[in-house]
């Protein structure tokens, strides 16, 4: 069955830092059929992080409690906090003909594709290592030890993003953005993938 609207599930994948927050925000400011799906965290807020719109902020219990329910459509540990994606956050923006956005990380990614088949999963690379780290320190919401803990994880995420439908370097944003938008459309219109 089509939803009204034909919309979209879209993964964007990256290492820490690489800039899909800033890639979601922006495609939700473009795109008024766009929506996040927020997902639930163990993590603390980061300064000017507000609860129920970057994350759930919830304690490791309430997490628990979430999981034996079966309220997740997946969930991980990335950096030593749990963070999960809520089924019915996601099964509502689709009912109302959102195209969702999930900024999550590669496992989460694979296994929203198991159970969306027709998911679109992006990675998104930083265009070179030491812009990597540059954009993490400009950041300035990570310890370098923190920062030390995300760029360990490099590997596992570059040895998984041969399984996404596609690779986007997030050099110039405008370019990001636009790319993004057009493998989407594509999508919704066509049914078929873009050839990169
Ligand atoms: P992530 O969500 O992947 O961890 P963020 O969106 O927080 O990354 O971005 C990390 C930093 O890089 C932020 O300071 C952001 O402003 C910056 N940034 C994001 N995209 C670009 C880009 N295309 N060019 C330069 N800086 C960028
Ligand atoms: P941050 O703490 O920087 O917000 O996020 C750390 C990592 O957790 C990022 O790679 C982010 O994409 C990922 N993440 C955020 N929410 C979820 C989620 O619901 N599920 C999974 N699997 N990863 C998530």
């Amino acid at each position: 069955m089509t939803r009204k609207g034909n919309p979209q599930l879209v993964v964007l994948s990256a290492p820490s830092g690489a800039g899909k927050t800033t890639i979601c925000k922006k495609l939700v400011e473009r795109n008024p059929d766009f929506r996040i799906s927020v997902s639930a965290t163990t993590r603390p807020p980061r300064p000017g992080e507000v609860n129920g719109v970057d994350y759930y902020f919830i304690s490791p219990e309430e997490f628990q409690q979430k999981i034996a329910r079966g309220e997740f459509l997946e969930y991980e540990n990335v950096h030593g906090n749990y963070y999960g994606t809520l089924r019915e956050t996601v099964e509502e923006l689709l009912d109302n003909g959102f195209t969702v956005l999930f900024d999550i990380d590669v496992n989460g990614a694979l296994k929203i594709k198991q159970q969306y088949p027709d998911a679109i999963l992006i990675f998104i690379r930083p265009p070179s290592l030491e812009e990597l780290k540059r954009r993490l320190r400009k950041r300035k919401t990570e310890k370098p030890e923190e920062i030390e803990k995300r760029l360990q994880r490099l590997p596992e995420e570059y040895q998984k993003a041969v399984f996404f439908d596609y690779e986007v370097v997030n050099d110039d944003l405008l370019r990001t953005l636009l790319t993004i938008e057009k493998i989407i459309r594509t999508k919704q219109l066509t049914g078929t993938h873009v050839h990169q």
